[in-house]
């Protein structure tokens, strides 16, 4: 245990001392808190979001609701000094956008607050929690700072049949990497009939240090990922991972042409050959597919061509966070789970299974310790084409 807390704190150092003289000659400047105004001053401050910002109704600050956000947000662009008293407010959101989703006023809150946390960074106002996963990314190119090799849970066997060039490429995230190996196991199976490859060197996606603000370091991984993607020449990335997909989707170039696991899944399900399973399920959209990205079809469309959904209580624009985004749940893990145990209650009755397409809200979930398993879209499909 003291070593892996050594380990922690020799990285956080590590990272630190990579900018440190950039990061105090701007404390002493007094960096200004540049953010584009028009996103900030749009609010007009009405409270619609209050009512269904997930994290308010656990915490029930008022700074801690997206109104609350935008105020503290003006004030640091009025003249506020920004210190660490604002942490609080601006680290807890967990990016859900449901805020978005329901202002009149076409706000989107989220955003501001990334580009306000960057702002943060900036001026070198950060949580030990983020500069740890920042340290984590930046020394292993994970977001757990692991060692050990991405690759390994393919056989060795596996790994030297990889081919080179592909025009499909399985990106598959730190999570499955590292938390979920059998996910990423049951993806590779099913994706490598299409002739998927892996990336070589794959790295995080960037998303920890994106939504954290950590926009400098988030260029340096995902130009490694990049080059990589580049080189084997693929035309389509595939991934499970709801944060991974929008981040390659909306936050790399535009010539990539990215595809969730789930709509990969719709379009083939001919080829696929699915059997019917005797089996009720509910699903979970994960926010950063559906209200960030407007995928809510193509999930349903598979577990319908498996066996029969029974919708959850808050569904699609509405559905309700699993607050483990944003970086809430490594930075406000109480908070975190509580959302998730809020989101259990949707739940329909008589279900074998909730079913995801994000390994961050399987976890989440899972960790709030409902009755009824969580499991990620590949494992149904696993069961069906056993
Ligand atoms: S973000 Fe939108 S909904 Fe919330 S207070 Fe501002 S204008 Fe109203
Ligand atoms: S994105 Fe979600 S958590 Fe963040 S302010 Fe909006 S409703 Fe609240």
């Amino acid at each position: 245990m003291k070593t892996v807390k050594n380990k922690e704190k020799r990285e956080i150092k590590r990272a630190k001392e990579l900018d440190k003289s950039e990061i105090s000659e701007m404390k002493g400047k007094n960096q200004p808190f540049e953010l584009d105004r028009r996103s900030v001053y749009k609010c007009v401050q009405c409270g619609t979001c209050r009512s269904v910002c997930p994290v308010f109704n656990v915490v029930g600050w008022e700074s801690a609701n997206t109104r609350g956000r935008m105020l503290i947000i003006k004030s640091l662009l009025e003249g506020r000094h920004p210190s660490e008293d604002v942490l609080p407010s601006l680290a807890s959101c967990t990016t859900c956008r449901i805020c978005a989703a329901k202002c009149p006023a076409g706000v989107n809150p989220p955003e501001v607050v990334e580009a306000a946390r960057a702002q943060l960074v900036k001026c070198g106002i950060t949580t030990e929690v983020q500069e740890k996963l920042r340290a984590s990314v930046i020394t292993s190119g994970n977001s757990f700072g692991e060692a050990k090799d991405r690759t390994h849970w393919l056989s060795e066997t596996e790994r030297s049949q990889l081919p080179e060039k592909s025009d499909y490429v399985y990106f598959v995230g730190c999570f499955d990497s590292y938390r979920y190996p059998e996910f990423a196991e049951k993806t590779f199976k099913v994706l490598q009939r299409f002739g998927v490859t892996l990336l070589p060197d794959e790295q995080c996606c960037a998303s920890p240090l994106l939504r954290t603000g950590f926009r400098e370091d988030a260029e340096k991984v995902m130009k490694r990922n990049l080059e990589q993607i580049r080189k084997v020449g693929a035309h389509t990335i595939i991934t499970s991972c709801a944060g991974c997909y929008t981040t390659l989707k909306n936050n790399y170039p535009e010539e990539l042409h990215v595809i969730s696991l789930p709509e990969f899944l719709a379009e083939h399900l001919d080829e696929l050959k699915l059997k019917k399973l005797d089996l009720t399920v509910t699903y979970h959209d994960p926010c950063h597919l559906g209200r960030h990205n407007k995928i809510y079809e193509a999930p349903r469309k598979v577990i319908q061509a498996i066996c029969t959904l029974k919708e959850m209580k808050n569904i699609k624009e509405n559905s309700r966070c699993c607050g483990g985004g944003g970086g809430v749940r490594i930075g406000y893990p109480d908070i975190s789970l509580e959302l998730a145990r809020n989101r259990l209650e949707d739940v329909p009755e008589c279900v074998d299974y909730i079913v995801t397409s994000c390994p961050l809200c399987v976890r989440n979930l899972r960790d709030a310790g409902g009755d009824i398993e969580v499991i990620d879209i590949v494992e149904l499909v696993a069961m069906a084409m056993e």
